[in-house]
């Protein structure tokens, strides 16, 4: 698999609440990876919205849920203060270590687990080069004030034209709408 199919989400979606869940469900998919921010959270956010909880505690009745984010220990805590799931600081996405932890803590197995995420270079391809599926969402707020984020993003525009060029119908299918949304 080159680069850029690992860059290419098996399924992208507006946002967390548009998800076909029940259907992950009948994939046989038990367990979700969510990011943090510019998923289930603004970047400029502290705590969780109230409708991002309520479909959070839905989720937890169905799926072991988590959260593998990499940001900072005190971030993710106070985000997730008012919700009972386990989490990952630092995970250094795109590297394995931060998934592979994650599999561990809830002993679940790859196949059974899908990683949902607004980015590309470190959701998507993490996801990818670690063995799991993997869903692409637009960003709650494309801004973010992490300097390694607007990084990430300079590539990703790279990434996204070269798999525009190289594989046009699955760009149609499964980027273009993420493009245009931003
Ligand atoms: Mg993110």
């Amino acid at each position: 698999m080159s680069i850029y199919q690992k860059c290419i989400p098996d399924a992208y979606h507006a946002s967390i609440f548009e998800i076909p869940y029940q259907q992950l469900k009948e994939q046989g998919i038990k367990s979700l990876f969510f990011d943090l921010d510019n998923t289930i959270i603004a970047y400029d956010d502290k705590e969780l919205k109230e409708k991002h909880l309520e479909l959070m505690r839905n989720l937890k009745k169905e799926f072991s849920v988590m959260v593998i984010s990499n940001t900072n220990y005190k971030r993710v805590a106070l985000a997730l203060n008012q919700l009972n799931v386990p989490f990952i600081w630092h995970a250094k996405k795109p590297l394995k270590f931060g998934f592979h932890k994650g599999l561990k803590k809830l002993d679940t197995k790859k196949e059974e687990t899908i990683i949902i995420g607004d980015q590309l270079m470190t959701d998507v391809f993490g996801a990818h080069r670690f063995g799991i599926r993997s869903i692409l969402v637009a960003s709650v707020k494309r801004k973010s004030d992490r300097k390694i984020t607007q990084f990430n993003r300079k590539i990703e525009a790279f990434i996204l034209k070269k798999i525009a060029k190289k594989m046009p119908k699955l760009y149609e299918e499964r980027l273009k709408v993420y493009v245009e949304s931003h």
